[in-house]
């Protein structure tokens, strides 16, 4: 017999079998004997009181032969003489799970990606990190895996309603991640395994018969009949076109300037923008857990996170892509402006937790902004869809120079941001290429920094401990989603001006994170395969 049973079980219980058993029994009031194993089917903290718990949906099996859940694998068809193909720009998670579902439908899919593949991409975040250059077509947003390879690997999505994330996280394990992603709550992989598991992808890609062109960055579209009959890259190469899918993510200006050269379609789209802020993890670790970190140590708890969202006036300010045991990254595409994001190893041991802290953007605040720092620019047209891209443009170049080249960045100590100060210094951070201390509450927009003060407070008083001298804010996080969205039709999923054009993801404002891509992805592969007729094949 099989049963399915919650249980709720202390910390400390977790790490043997043996000990799960136990429960096991005693909630069915069962013999230990009779139970033969179980399977987690979901797996999350409860972390709000000094004893931590775990809540477990288990399927038991009672006196029957215990079988292991098996992770499917989704067929992929052979494609080299495939009659139907499918360009995809782009090969982050968005145009690489496209690329795997065009295999299940038989449909070839040719990736052209401007960046290098995973291995020869490190070369490059490597220079940005200790030489302070930024090579524009390879570097933490581009290259193979797109912007989540170098990242934390959250694999969490507030989407439910998109599309199969079961599916998404079985692909992940199919391709070498650990099955643990299929039942946590929050699951996640780690830098250092994301490599392998976009390497193992490429792989079956190719050996089925698709193919990934790297170093190919889209530069023209030709354009017939309301078609895009085919692309040009950067080095001169032309592919013919049948069906194009357009996944080349929210740091993509190039492809956002070519579309509103081309008259198609683009709109303006609301994005958030503010700092990284960082905390020792051990501090993060005793707000979270109220124990010490032996205790820590011996209920077996993973590294704290946390998520934090207010309403401060007007404007909504959150906490996002928290990185536990993380390294605060440069992500910038360009010189001369500054991004940063965080990344973690799996284990995420580093002895900082950092988390983007962002407040909301829209037009009007853009503009307003663009017009009065930037006067002779000229006045901004409010109706432009890059206006939200110009802004975000400008705010990481005032960072870049403030920091002082070479990626370094300016940096403030939580309390003096709030009550404007200069930091007379700043405590360690994780930050590679260097902090240089600057008033980040006046380099920011101010409605930024009035509502980035406001809610840091508010969060001090959520997160006893939180609001301290110990934290530094770290400028500018500032690629959080993207701020222009490319429409599309809703049933077909095509550009409403150009019927074989796919706009996909988080570029075209459709997803945000590496899950929510991975599914958009997906669902326009099979959506075109339904319009081949090959969806049940
Ligand atoms: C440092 C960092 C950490 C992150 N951490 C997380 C996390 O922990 N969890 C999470 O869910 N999300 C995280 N994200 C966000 C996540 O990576 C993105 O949401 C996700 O990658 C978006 O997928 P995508 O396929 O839409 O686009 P992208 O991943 O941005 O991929 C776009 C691809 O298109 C290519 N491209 C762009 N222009 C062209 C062109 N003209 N021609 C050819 N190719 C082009 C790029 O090189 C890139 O490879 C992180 C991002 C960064 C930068």
């Amino acid at each position: 017999m099989q049963k399915e049973l919650n249980l709720r079980l202390p910390a400390q219980d977790l790490s043997r079998d043996q000990q799960i058993k136990a429960h096991i029994a005693k909630a069915l009031t069962l013999h230990p004997d009779k139970i033969t194993g179980f399977n987690i089917l979901k797996k999350s903290m409860d972390a709000r009181q000094k004893q931590i718990y775990y809540n477990l949906t288990l399927l038991v099996y009672i006196d029957e032969p215990f079988q292991a859940f098996s992770i499917p694998k989704f067929p992929a068809k052979e494609v080299h003489r495939a009659a139907h193909e499918v360009l995809i720009i782009g090969a982050g998670p968005a145009g690489l799970y496209a690329a795997l579902t065009c295999l299940e439908h038989g449909i070839r899919p040719v990736i052209l990606e401007r960046g290098k593949d995973v291995q020869q991409r490190r070369r490059d975040l490597a220079a940005l990190n200790k030489q302070g250059t930024v090579n524009p077509d390879s570097n933490y947003c581009f290259g193979e895996g797109g912007a989540g390879t170098y990242s934390d690997g959250k694999l969490y999505t507030r989407s439910k309603k998109r599309g199969s994330i079961q599916k998404a996280l079985e692909t992940f394990v199919q391709y070498g991640a650990e099955p643990a992603i299929l039942y946590e709550a929050h699951p996640h992989i780690g830098t250092n395994k994301l490599t392998a598991i976009i390497t193992n992808m490429r792989e079956a890609i190719i050996a089925k018969g698709g193919q990934i062109h790297f170093n190919q960055k889209i530069t023209d579209f030709t354009l017939k009949g309301g078609q895009i009959t085919a692309v040009q890259t950067q080095k001169g190469d032309r592919f013919n076109a049948q069906h194009v899918i357009l996944a080349t993510g929210h740091s993509a200006r190039d492809i956002y300037r070519l579309l509103k050269a081309k008259n198609i379609h683009i709109e303006s789209k609301p994005f958030a923008l503010g700092v990284r802020i960082e905390h020792p993890q051990s501090l993060i670790n005793q707000i979270q857990y109220k124990c010490s970190a032996e205790q820590m140590v011996s209920q077996g708890l993973a590294p704290a996170a946390y998520s934090l969202v207010a309403q401060v006036a007007d404007r909504g300010i959150f906490s996002f892509c928290m990185c536990p045991g993380g390294i605060i990254a440069p992500a910038a595409t360009d010189p001369g402006e500054l991004v940063v994001n965080g990344w973690s190893p799996s284990k995420r041991n580093n002895p900082y937790a950092n988390s983007g802290m962002v407040v909301q953007v829209d037009q009007r605040a853009a503009y307003d902004y663009l017009k009065r720092q930037y006067p002779a620019a000229g006045c901004p047209d409010p109706d432009d869809p890059l206006l939200l891209m110009d802004f975000q443009r400008r705010v990481e170049q005032v960072m870049f120079q403030a920091g002082g080249g070479a990626f370094k960045a300016p940096a403030q100590r939580l309390p003096d941001f709030v009550h404007h100060k200069k930091s007379r210094d700043l405590p360690a951070c994780s930050y590679i290429p260097g902090v240089t201390s600057a008033r980040l509450d006046q380099l920011l927009p101010d409605f930024t920094t009035q509502t980035l003060a406001g809610g840091l407070q508010v969060f001090g008083q959520k997160m006893k401990g939180y609001f301290t001298d110990q934290a530094i804010l770290v400028g500018t996080e500032s690629r959080t989603s993207s701020p222009v969205r490319i429409p599309r039709e809703e049933k077909g999923l095509n550009h409403p001006q150009i019927t074989n054009l796919y706009p996909a993801a988080e570029g075209a404002g459709y997803a945000g994170g590496i899950i929510s891509a991975a599914i958009d992805g997906t669902n326009i592969a099979a959506t075109i395969a339904g319009k081949l007729g090959l969806s049940n094949q």
